[in-house]
């Protein structure tokens, strides 16, 4: 198959182990070689990442997973057949072939097959699989389109791989099992608990993950995905623009525009109301709010379940407590 010319320039620049940014179904990643010991430093370096917090390694289709990792459960091998590619990620013990570095020393790996076009090419063209975790700083709003990679990035990276906006524009949902192979979910993200349970059953959700000392996936920690301007989310937007002081407010409506002085700009996740768009604007939404200069930034609580109970963990993480 004859190579796309940008992800030709892709691989040139990941074989010469340098760090470039992909685009993947869920967010972009920051990616390169995981047996580049230099380029996978780099990662951490340019993220600010605690070098604690592991990354995601991405292959290129669900028959490399037995490469990778051992000993899989069989509900791990069920989820990986039905929503590979797809923005799932499963932790799993590693075998000898996953570094040490790209684990953080955890003899688990997290794996998954991303669903973009661009990215299966790359990967389909590599012998090696990519590391990437998502392209930001630590503990800031996560890209989900090229220019947001720039923005944050600008001069640092030699190469963007430009794959337009991101369909899911959450991370995944990282899934791990105990010991008797039944699953746990880590994070909650683009693939919904109410997907996964019709394939695999009831799964249990970890619980209380802001207390946890040490998170068994970092992006559980409180503070992540949040903006710079203090953000608030809330159950009733009447109320509490009666009780602030400020004018200088940008108002993130799921669906309807509302009419009051204090609200200087505003903007929509989604005109129609589809959760599936509002999901895949938000991180958009959070970094346009932020570029407005206001005061405070506010939005409401979505219903608690199926792709708004993931859009509600994030929008948890990232408010003000
Ligand atoms: P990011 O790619 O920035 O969304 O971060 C990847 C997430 O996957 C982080 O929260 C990691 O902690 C989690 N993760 C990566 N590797 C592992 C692992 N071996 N065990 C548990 N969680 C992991
Ligand atoms: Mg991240």
């Amino acid at each position: 198959m004859e190579l796309s010319s940008s992800v030709i320039r892709a691989k040139k620049w990941l074989d010469k182990n340098e760090v470039i940014a992909i685009p993947t179904e869920t967010v972009y990643g920051l990616a390169a070689s995981i047996y580049s010991k230099k380029a996978i430093d780099s990662i951490y370096s340019i993220k600010n990442r605690p070098t604690t917090n592991p990354l995601i390694v991405h292959i290129k289709s669900e028959k490399e997973l037995y490469k990778y990792v051992q000993n899989i459960p069989v509900k791990a091998k069920l989820l990986a057949k039905t929503f590979w590619p797809g923005p799932l990620t499963l932790v799993l013990p590693r075998t000898d072939l996953i570094p040490d570095y790209i684990t953080a020393n955890s003899e688990s790996v997290a794996i998954r097959v991303p669903n973009h076009p661009l990215t299966l090419e790359l990967l389909s063209s590599l012998d090696y699989p990519l590391a990437a975790p998502s392209a930001n700083p630590s503990n800031h709003v996560s890209s989900t389109t090229a220019q947001h990679v720039e923005n944050y990035f600008n001069t640092i990276l030699p190469y963007v791989l430009d794959g337009g906006d991101c369909s899911k524009g959450l991370e995944s949902t990282i899934i791990g099992f105990d010991k008797n192979g039944e699953p746990i979910v880590f994070r909650l993200g683009a693939l919904t608990i109410e997907q996964i349970e019709l394939v695999i059953g009831e799964v249990q959700v970890r619980k209380n993950l802001k207390e946890a000392e040490t998170p068994i996936a970092p992006g559980m920690f409180s503070k992540h995905y949040a903006p710079k301007t203090p953000f608030f989310v809330v159950d009733n937007i009447d109320s509490f623009l009666e009780s602030v002081t400020t004018d200088s407010i940008v108002y993130i409506g799921h669906q309807s525009r509302i009419s009051n002085s204090k609200i200087k700009h505003q903007l929509l996740l989604s005109e129609t109301g589809n959760i599936e768009e509002m999901a895949s604007n938000l991180y958009k939404k959070l970094l346009e709010a932020d570029s407005v200069g206001c005061d405070i930034i506010v939005t409401t609580w979505f219903e608690n379940k199926n792709l708004g109970m993931s859009i509600n963990d994030r929008l948890k993480r990232a408010s003000v407590k």
